[in-house]
């Protein structure tokens, strides 16, 4: 092609750039621009990247994963991208939660009803205080990789790999090591996990009149026992006026939508299982769709403008999150938005924010109005837990204190109302078991209690109650 002198080139490329550009956008040869790939974000700078020792049994690897069919459908994707853009919209709630890092053998019966158990019940009590109907996604079935901050530890005087998530090493000592292996062992293990979730489900086990046996004897102050205790009454009394009048025949409450949920860390794992993919089984139109698991949310440690997981993100059509610490610029959310949600689709970005409960009265308001100066229309979710991790004086067990949880969880409130948005999600790490990794909560948690049942491999969990607690929280303010 004839080719012009490098100035004449430059002179067009100037007058192109004031004619079409907006300020921020760079220009670049027309056509090579917005060209995404599945594994486009490779070209990329990358945060917390996995080195493996052995390029072929990776290559080996991501060739199985990429055989092997979707775990989530489109049709799935679709529904779940419709209703967040119902809470968008203030006509629907978020509530996502689950464990920091998943492990392999969290994969019984046990473990994964514990975990649907807690979110159900929590979702009635939002149900009750909020009147809306809750969207229920779990960090389950391939909630494996985690972000590290430091990647080794001291462990008895000696110098290991930090575990990585099941997904990359294992906890133990002796597997530290990267293993490819475990990105297949991952799928498999999110499979099973997803279909004992449908099944169960599908079964009647979110029959909601049969899930609720609600205790209290845990809570130690008679006044928020009696509290609990009359809106679990007025709940029931809910369904059984449900039942008396039929409304219970529909669907609607014996089965409920449960979606499931993950960092995207893995961009290699998650590649795998990105195809061009039918919207739905009875359309011609395609778009690409990481069939990993229905919702993908970006880190805060790994949420850079430039970098490879914001690249891999733009181009997939799941609805996704952007965790947003205190960090993260106003400037920098729009620039982030405008590269993820270029067609400014109402609820495609549910923004997760987790400042930690002393910073996020110096950085919500002004992200509310400049997320609202954008045009993009957002899912406003707040993650209390992950600003509010500390080290116990007396276990140096890393932990959070519930009264920082439920104080970011309070503010956030506040502020959207004050600044005329609104919260539609909570994002929690929590486990359906009696851990005791938080301090506080209506069953009177202390720092010396921690020693007794601290189960978690990464960041500490909030136990069954204290996470009934945070939804308690939560619809109370909506009621009143
Ligand atoms: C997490 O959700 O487990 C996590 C690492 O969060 P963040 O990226 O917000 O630190
Ligand atoms: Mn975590």
């Amino acid at each position: 092609p004839p080719r012009l002198a490098p100035s004449e080139g430059a002179k067009l490329a100037a007058k192109l750039r004031t004619l079409s550009m907006s300020p921020t956008e760079s220009f670049r040869p027309s056509g090579l621009k917005d060209e995404w790939t599945p594994t486009s974000w490779q070209a990329k700078p990358i945060q917390q990247d996995v080195v493996y020792d052995d390029a072929e049994a990776v290559e080996k690897a991501l060739e199985k994963l990429e055989s092997l069919p979707p775990l989530v459908t489109p049709h799935e994707i679709n529904k779940l991208r419709e209703k967040l853009k119902d809470a968008a919209e203030g006509n629907a709630f978020v509530l996502q939660g689950g464990d920091c890092a998943e492990l392999f053998n969290y994969c019984t019966q046990e473990a994964i009803e514990g975990r649907l158990r807690i979110l159900l019940q929590m979702s009635m009590v939002l149900v009750w205080g909020l009147k809306l109907p809750i969207i229920r996604i779990g960090r389950i079935a391939g909630q494996f990789a985690k972000p590290r901050s430091k990647l080794t530890e001291m462990i008895q005087g000696q110098e290991y790999p930090s575990f990585r998530g099941d997904n990359i090493n294992g906890y133990e000592l002796e597997d530290r090591t990267p293993d490819p292996a475990r990105l297949v062992s991952a799928y498999f293990h999110s499979a099973a996990t997803l279909n004992y979730i449908r099944g169960a489900i599908a079964s009647g086990f979110a029959d909601l009149r049969r899930s609720f046996d609600w205790d209290f004897s845990h809570v130690q102050s008679f006044a928020t026992r009696t509290r609990y205790e009359e809106v679990a009454d007025s709940i029931s009394e809910m369904l059984q006026f449900m039942h008396t009048v039929g409304a219970d025949h529909s669907q609607q409450l014996n089965t409920v939508d449960f979606f499931t949920s993950h960092e995207g860390l893995h961009l290699e794992y998650e590649q795998s299982l990105t195809r061009k993919l039918k919207d739905g089984y009875s359309t011609d139109s395609t778009s690409f769709y990481d069939t990993s698991t229905h919702f993908l949310w970006i880190g805060d440690r790994t949420r850079q403008i430039d970098g490879a997981h914001v690249e891999f993100f733009r181009g997939i059509r799941n609805p996704i999150g952007v965790k947003v610490g205190p960090s993260m610029k106003d400037s920098e959310l729009v620039d982030l938005l405008n590269i993820v949600d270029p067609n400014f689709e109402t609820g495609r970005v549910t923004l997760i924010t987790r400042y930690g409960c002393t910073k996020i009265k110096d950085h919500l308001s002004s992200q509310i109005e400049a997320v609202r100066n954008s045009g993009h229309k957002v899912v406003w979710m707040v993650d209390p837990c992950h600003g509010n991790t500390k080290v116990s004086p007396k276990t140096e067990l890393k932990t959070r204190y519930l009264a920082d949880i439920l104080s970011e969880l309070q503010q956030a409130l506040e502020i959207h109302s004050q600044n005329n948005s609104r919260v539609s999600g909570v994002h929690l790490e929590l486990t359906g078991d009696a851990v005791t990794e938080c301090i506080g909560g209506s069953e009177g948690l202390e720092d010396e209690d921690l020693v007794i049942r601290y189960l978690t491999v990464c960041d500490p969990r909030l136990s069954s109650n204290q996470s009934l607690d945070a939804a308690f929280l939560i619809a109370d303010w909506f009621k009143k």
